[in-house]
């Protein structure tokens, strides 16, 4: 097994292939029309991947503009020493107006009442809004379009203002009513787009596109000016946004998962494994206890059909997943042993994929990912044969 990290005393670790990550980058913005650029979706810690590590990569690549879910993992970003636009892109309190002020952070209106409370801070944060073109979670009704325009008119007058934004539902779907759902929702915020400019109102950026939209839709993004963005997420970190929809050409996984084997028993015919003693062996058998467990991020609902990998081999889960430690089925693979490599998620290994694992678990991807625990530490390499 390919492992760049030392495992010395670790118990649980996550190794991201940065190389992969700048190659992710790079393929995408050859796919982009020129003039259109990207926001670096890095909130929930970059999916998982480390959210300093990957702005750091992303600003060396030219990236300018990021965006997080709250003010917490805005700041951390700013702490790190990470310059450009940062995004809040959910609501936040305007208790916090004087933090995004003070770290110059953008902040995404989510209603004429948050306006107003923004309003009245007197803080003059920058912003942008957020435009619900049908997706009913935030945003000012694209379809009451005398609204929007003017409380973005009152806002320029208020705050910088940054841009507008608007977020599809079905854009990873192929269904006809889907796409043309889609195509609604897009078209719908760009002429709200167009209306805002006619008032000589400056939108710095506009952007509707996640990745699936930024994979399907991009057609949409040539409108002859550079203020069109996607804000690209899951795609930048090689997965896809969904099992429909293939990732492009070289857009590959950056992250693999680890664990080590603690300890090896042979056990008899009747004995049972671990909490519950929900499993009983039907024969005798060699069994590896590994230490990872739901408390690293790793669901117990995955015992009921999940496996690792140990020296290249299927190694199935027996019993119940523990808060720290996990049995496995060793019988028919030799050599292991205390301190024996396990792999958890790797990207070589179709059945190890993060995508499987998401499978089993009737989830998606970006849960996965997004649930590996702070406790396992993330390493970061460069592929020496990148490019
Ligand atoms: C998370 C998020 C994205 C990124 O979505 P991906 O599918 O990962 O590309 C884009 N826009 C908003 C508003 C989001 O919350």
């Amino acid at each position: 097994m390919d492992v760049r990290v030392s495992q010395i005393e670790k118990r649980s670790w996550v190794e991201v292939d940065l190389s992969q990550i700048r190659k992710n980058y790079r393929i995408y913005k050859t796919l982009l029309p020129k003039e259109s650029n990207i926001i670096a979706v890095i909130k929930a810690d970059a999916y998982g991947h480390g959210d300093v590590q990957i702005a750091r990569l992303l600003s060396e690549e030219g990236v300018t503009h990021f965006a997080v879910s709250n003010v917490d993992e805005a700041i951390g970003l700013r702490e790190a020493g990470i310059k450009g636009d940062i995004l809040i892109l959910g609501y936040s309190s305007p208790i916090y107006a004087k933090v995004i002020f003070d770290y110059d952070l953008t902040q995404t209106i989510v209603s004429e009442e948050h306006f107003k409370a923004l309003k009245a801070t007197l803080i003059p944060i920058k912003v942008q809004v957020a435009i619900d073109t049908g997706m009913n979670r935030i945003g000012l009704d694209v379809n009451k379009d005398k609204d929007c325009i003017r409380i973005i008119r009152e806002a320029d007058k208020i705050f910088p203002l940054r841009g507008v934004f608007s977020h599809l539902s079905v854009a990873d779907s192929d269904h006809q009513n889907d796409i043309k759902f889609t195509i609604e929702q897009i078209e719908k915020f760009y002429l709200l787009c167009d209306k805002i400019e006619a008032k000589q109102i400056k939108l710095h950026c506009k952007h509707c596109l996640n990745s699936s939209g930024g994979i399907r839709y991009k057609e949409y993004l040539n409108r002859g000016d550079n203020s069109c963005l996607v804000r690209l997420g899951i795609l930048l970190y090689g997965m896809r946004p969904s099992p429909i929809l293939d990732t492009p050409m070289g857009i590959n996984p950056a992250l693999s998962w680890y664990s080590t084997v603690s300890r090896v028993k042979e056990i008899k015919k009747g004995e049972s494994i671990g909490y519950g003693r929900s499993f009983v062996a039907r024969n005798n058998m060699k069994i590896a206890t590994v230490t990872i467990g739901y408390a690293d991020g790793l669901r117990r609902e995955f015992a009921d059909n999940g496996s690792f990998l140990i020296n290249g081999k299927k190694a199935k889960i027996l019993g119940r997943i523990c808060m720290d430690q996990t049995m496995v089925d060793v019988t028919e693979i030799p050599d292991v042993q205390m301190g024996s490599i396990v792999s958890v998620i790797s990207n070589e290994q179709m059945d190890q994929s993060v995508d499987n694992m998401a499978k089993i678990l009737n989830t998606i991807n970006y849960e996965i990912v997004c649930g590996i625990s702070k406790r396992v530490q993330r390493f970061y390499y460069n592929n020496n044969n990148f490019l």
